[in-house]
Formats: C-alpha cells, structure tokens, sequence
C-alpha cells in the first residue's frame, strides 16, 4: 500500500488493487487520536495495518456495500470502534434498517442482497455501529482537513479538503472508470451535480479518491467529467422518453447505465435492473417528469 502525506498528519493510503469492490483507498489522521476514513487493502491486511498503527476509530464514509464491508471485523477483531456518518449510521444497523434505506425490501430484492452481494462482498451489519459529525474530522485533524457535504452518491456523502496542499479527498464522487451512481431512491441528481460544482470550484491541485490512484494532472476535467457523463445520461433518459417509453422499466432496458446487468451473476440481475431503474427515476425526478409505473 502507498502512502502520500497530504497534510501535516493526514495521509492517503493507496491501496494495491483500484477500481475493485474488495478495496478502496482511505485516509489516516494522526491527531490527538488515530483514526481511518475508509481504506480496505484485504481481509487481514486492513485488520493489521489498524492494529500497528493504533487506529482508534474507523470512520466509514458512507453505507455502501464496498466501503462498510468490513467494520464488523474490524469491531470484533481490533480495539477500533467502527462509526458510518450521521446521517447514515442507522442503516448498517440492521436488515430492516438497511431494507429501508436502500428500498430494496419495496422492490422485493432485499433477500437477494442478503443472499448474494453480502456474501461475497463480506458485509455484516453492525448493531453497535457508531456515528461521528464531519466536525470531528476536522477537529482531529486539527484544521488540516475541511469537510465538504456532497450529497448524492447518498445522503451523508462528503469530500475533504486540505488546503495546506491544495488537495481534496473526492471519496466516492465517480472519478473512477464505473462513473457517478445513484442508485438508490434516496439519491438525488439535483444534489449530486450540487456537490461536482462544489468540489470544482475548489480548484484543487490533486485529487484523491476511494477508488483511483492520485489525479495530478487535468483535475479541473476529471471533476467535470463526472457532470457531462450525468448530462449524456440525462440525454439519453429524455430521448428515450420522447421516443415514447414512458415507464421506468422500458427506459431502464434502453442500456444506458449498465451495458450488461449480469456482471454479478445471473441471480444478482434483479438487483442491477434496481439500481438501474432507481437511477432512471432520478432523471425522470430531476425533469421533472412522471412515469407510468411510478405511484
Ligand atoms: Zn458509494
């Protein structure tokens, strides 16, 4: 694993594999306390790098499958306390929780989830799961580290800034090849290109991510490419409905988001066909549009 000194106390941990959904990149402050944002190398690798170093605390960035995946472990094989942010604590807490969430349980694929993704992602809940405030970032880092809210990839989503370096943590903004998602019914377009227009006018020199190695060069065009791949989505969501596909279903199959939805197995596709449709009613939503297999 590299790591890159961004701030007086706070470094980037690169992790060995990007662009996977078994690791991420993340964060460790070293204040008056030790703590992680994210950052999954492996199994035992993750487990071992919090016990050398001391973390005391891992804070999840946000409840997503591939960044929560191992804070039971972590509870229950380290001194470290897992915590998700505020806003979304609640929803690692349990199935019902989660069911909620995600609407996963009103589409009727909750089971599936539970029996196919949290397998193989490793995902557990966590009853104990605690919570933290984004001032506690910036208070153990002393300063060096600004939260920035970006809601949209969900609820709770924020990007760090440290000026010192002129450097911003992205986290799951959609700098990396799989692009923006927002796939859940409590994502929200309208939010989200909020928050890319936020993290542009930062004009940072470097960006870091969770899943993509230091972005040095054209940072300004890797923030904007998030927004005109939304946009030729948009585009695409708007033909479709004026070539009269008028329900979710019909514009979902148009194959805009996914090219494929059996990438996680052919029992997992009523999953992706979810995701997929709920990022079609976020366009539909944002147009101010209403299919016919809304309520
Ligand atoms: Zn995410």
């Amino acid at each position: 694993m590299k790591r890159i000194s961004i701030a007086e106390g706070v470094e980037f941990l690169e992790a060995p594999q990007q662009e996977s959904w078994l690791m991420n990149n993340g964060l460790l402050i070293s204040g008056e306390e030790v703590i992680m944002i994210d950052g999954r190398f492996g199994e035992e690798e993750t487990l071992a790098f919090i016990r050398e170093n001391n973390v005391s605390r891992y804070f999840i960035s946000h409840f997503h499958i591939d960044h929560a995946s191992d804070a039971w472990r972590i509870a229950g094989e380290t001194d470290c306390r897992p915590a998700l942010n505020r806003t979304e604590y609640q929803y690692l807490q349990s199935s019902e929780n989660m069911s909620r969430a995600t609407g996963y349980g009103q589409a009727g694929v909750h089971k599936l989830v539970e029996e196919i993704l949290m397998p193989r992602m490793g995902l557990q809940y966590v009853p104990s799961i605690g919570s933290y405030e984004l001032a506690e970032i910036e208070a153990i880092s002393k300063g060096q580290l600004l939260a920035v809210p970006a809601p949209g990839h969900s609820p709770g989503h924020y990007c760090l800034y440290a000026p010192q370096s002129n450097s911003l943590y992205t986290c799951d903004l959609g700098l990396d090849r799989f692009g923006p998602w927002y796939g859940f019914p409590h994502c929200n377009l309208n939010d989200f290109l909020t928050s890319i227009e936020k993290a542009r006018e930062l004009n940072a020199k470097q960006l870091f991510s969770s899943h993509r190695p230091v972005i040095r060069e054209g940072t300004g065009e890797a923030i904007d490419r998030i927004k005109t791949i939304i946009e030729k989505r948009h585009e695409q969501v708007l033909n479709a409905w004026k070539k009269g596909r008028k329900t979710v279903k019909e514009i979902a199959q148009e194959g805009i988001f996914y090219q494929r939805t059996d990438t996680h197995g052919k029992r997992a596709v009523p999953v992706m066909c979810y995701w997929q449709e709920s990022m079609v009613r976020c366009h539909l939503e944002y147009a101010g549009l209403h299919a016919e297999d809304s309520e």
